[in-house]
């Protein structure tokens, strides 16, 4: 883990985590809603989230893919698993990992707008990778802008390996 710097801390990751929630929190005062997230990256954000709102909410999973095995986006976004519950009338809020291309998040958006009529549909990713991007796309909300480097840590992997890291770095 020597050769891996440190770009977030876990510190840092976890005060960010905990603004995002605090706005979540408001802006879904008084609902419920379906949080979704995207294995395998999201999932420390997505525990993390959804351990600081404090309104009703139902934690789905879904897994996606569009890197393989390699460190640039293969510009195919794969549905590995997309079995969602009816989302019609719900709240519905998706956590990502990070939006890079921007190709997995339209993806999904698309995705869920062809599926349901949701009541409100929003996206929250832990990183946003704006330089790289090939799409309109923009999340609703998201933790921490990063320039174009494969990082690791907190859920994101390099071939399988790093997800266990508290913290956010890259390999120089
Ligand atoms: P997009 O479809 O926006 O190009 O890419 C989204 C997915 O690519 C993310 O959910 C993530 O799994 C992967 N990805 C994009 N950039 C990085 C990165 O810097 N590091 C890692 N580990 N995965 C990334």
């Amino acid at each position: 883990m020597n050769d891996i710097k440190v770009l977030f801390t876990e510190e840092q990751i976890q005060k960010r985590v905990k603004e995002i929630a605090d706005e979540l929190n408001e802006l879904y005062k008084g609902e419920e809603i379906y949080a979704v997230c995207v294995l395998k990256g999201a999932v420390m954000f997505a525990v993390d989230l959804v351990k600081n709102l404090h309104i009703p909410l139902k934690l789905e999973f879904i897994r996606l893919s569009s890197y393989n095995g390699g460190t640039k986006s293969s510009g195919r976004v794969n549905a590995v698993d997309i079995s969602l519950p009816d989302l019609n009338d719900k709240n519905v809020l998706i956590i990502e990992d990070i939006v890079d291309t921007g190709l997995t998040a339209k993806f999904l958006l698309d995705f869920i707008k062809t599926n349901f009529h949701t009541k409100s549909t929003k996206f929250c990713s832990l990183l946003d990778k704006k330089i790289t991007r090939k799409t309109d796309i923009e999340p609703d909300y998201y933790g921490f802008d990063i320039d174009d480097k494969f990082v690791v840590g907190y859920g994101l992997d390099d071939d399988g390996y790093y997800r266990n890291l508290k913290f956010i770095g890259y390999k120089e």
